[in-house]
């Protein structure tokens, strides 16, 4: 079930330079939600992302996150006040094994070495099983898939309430795809709300309960992700007419 709105963006605009990545972008995320930007390349997903964690800075509008402005809190602070994006496809930390990556995901908080660390850290290695069976692998050596997972688990342990992810499906076989999917829903229901940047729009509207659509910069339209998935023109544009 649904809860209050606990991310409220309002008339954001980002530039780069003098170009306008996005403007006047206005969304809400309910708590306990997963709530997804869908849109074409370019559309300003990524920037959109990048600006509510922290890591580009805004030209005009606003981000309320659990009811306090964080329009202009730098990405750290974030992560310690619950909200996370998961870092890029690889960006792990390439010479460092699996377990001290995901060590480094808990850099903020207090509590490392503790009862609540290794509860965390048993929530990843359930939700990824993989990671537990390479903890001591170097991260650098792990497959794209692998190290997509490690990039999420990372994001965890830091014990968001809110995680963003961009693109989690990116360059993954169609398998592994369907299973960073399920991954996401169950981390959604373990009680962590999602923010979810994708271009694999078919499977992301499935599991959304709401989404938005972003055109140049703008978002046009929003709705359920079954509402969404449902209807033609959005069928046409996004999901290849199927
Ligand atoms: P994609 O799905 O292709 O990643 P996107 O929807 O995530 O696209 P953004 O990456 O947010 O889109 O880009 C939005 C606009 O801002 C694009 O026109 C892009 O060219 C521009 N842009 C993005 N990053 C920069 C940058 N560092 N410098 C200049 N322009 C940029």
């Amino acid at each position: 079930t649904l809860g209050e709105d606990q991310l409220v963006v309002e008339g954001l605009s980002v530039n780069y330079g003098r170009i306008e990545a996005i403007r006047d972008v206005s969304f809400r995320v309910p708590r306990g939600a997963i709530a997804t930007l869908i849109g074409a390349n370019g559309a300003g997903k990524t920037t959109t992302l990048k600006t509510v964690s922290g890591l580009r800075s805004v030209r005009t509008g606003s981000i309320v996150f659990e009811g306090e402005d964080i329009t202009k809190v730098p990405s750290h602070k974030l992560v310690q006040k619950g909200l996370c994006q998961a870092p890029e496809g690889r960006g792990t930390f390439v010479g460092m094994t699996v377990e001290e990556n995901l060590d480094m995901g808990a850099y903020t908080r207090k509590d490392r070495r503790t009862a609540a660390y290794r509860s965390d850290l048993e929530r990843v290695y359930g939700l990824f099983p993989r990671l537990q069976e390479r903890r001591s692998q170097f991260a650098g050596t792990m497959s794209g898939g692998e190290q997509q997972m490690l990039a999420i688990g990372r994001a965890l342990m830091s014990r968001p309430r809110v995680l963003l992810l961009d693109e989690p499906s990116m360059g993954l076989a169609p398998k592994l795809i369907q299973q960073i999917f399920s991954i996401i829903v169950e981390i959604n229901q373990q009680g962590t709300t999602v923010l979810l940047v994708e271009q694999n729009a078919a499977q992301a509207l499935r599991i959304s309960d709401v989404a938005y659509v972003l055109e140049t910069g703008t978002v046009v339209r929003s709705g359920t992700g079954a509402d969404l998935a449902a209807d033609d023109s959005i069928r046409a544009a996004y999901l290849g007419g199927d």
